[in-house]
């Protein structure tokens, strides 16, 4: 298949499961995690249709934006970031999905205010699974443990004094090889999660949930989610990660 067709069988998958749930598709952002993947495959992929793209490494992410001048096209940072790699995350992309601690909303801020670039739109990761290998702000038992309630409520309130960050909703990840119903709670407590949060800082327009990965953003869909990020799905498989 070439990417043109597995653009065409994603959308369509995503049609489907926007249907099965009430929901309209429009209100779904495909994020085509292109990490790994030569520019070549991204431009491939724009003619498709596709407008998001995904990168997890900072300087992949800087290569690729320098390389490429394509209207509308929009980076998405979806993996963790070191302090001293965030300047290319700053300069070029449109969306941050993984703020796991403080400082590195901090260091962001810092870099879009020093270049006029705007305020950054971000998104808090939670690790609902409590899989070690995962990152994210731990809420396993975000309900009845205040610790990690807290932990997550004081970073927000210290985020929201930034001047160049704008949260704007959850990312999270499901536990590799879990069954369907394990991958549909951990989303579909993220949702709730995320609703709670609405609650309590009905300041912040908390309008994404960004969830789903090849494997499952169908299911995500279901659950709610308004950013699926699909690599291999429109890729084909990677070497490593
Ligand atoms: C690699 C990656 C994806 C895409 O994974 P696939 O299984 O290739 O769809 C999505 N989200 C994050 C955070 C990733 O690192």
């Amino acid at each position: 298949m070439t990417i043109e067709d597995t653009v065409a069988v994603v959308w369509n998958n995503i049609v489907r499961s926007a249907e099965k749930s009430g929901r309209s598709a429009d209100a779904i952002t495909l994020v085509a995690v292109s990490k790994q993947k030569p520019v070549a495959a991204i431009e491939a992929a724009y003619r498709a249709g596709i407008r998001h793209f995904g990168e997890n490494r900072a300087y992949e992410l800087q290569e690729k934006a320098e390389a490429l001048d394509l209207p509308d096209l929009k980076w998405h940072f979806v993996g963790h970031l070191q302090k001293r790699q965030s300047r290319p995350v700053a300069d070029h992309a449109a969306m941050f999905h993984a703020v796991d601690r403080y400082k590195i909303a901090k260091r962001l801020s810092a870099q879009r205010q020093m270049n006029d670039l705007g305020t950054l739109p971000v998104l808090l990761e939670v690790n609902i699974s409590g899989e070690e290998t995962k990152g994210g702000y731990l809420c396993t038992e975000w309900d009845t443990n205040s610790e990690q309630k807290e932990q997550l409520c004081k970073d927000i309130e210290r985020i929201l004094e930034l001047p160049a960050i704008e949260i704007r909703g959850l990312m999270t990840m499901a536990p590799w090889g879990a069954s369907e119903p394990d991958v549909r709670s951990v989303f579909g407590r993220t949702r709730a999660l995320m609703q709670w949060l609405a609650s309590q800082y009905p300041q912040i327009n908390w309008s994404e949930l960004s969830m789903g990965m090849t494997d499952d953003y169908q299911i995500a869909i279901e659950e709610g989610a308004t950013q699926v990020r699909v690599g291999r799905g429109i890729f084909g498989d990677r070497f490593y990660g």
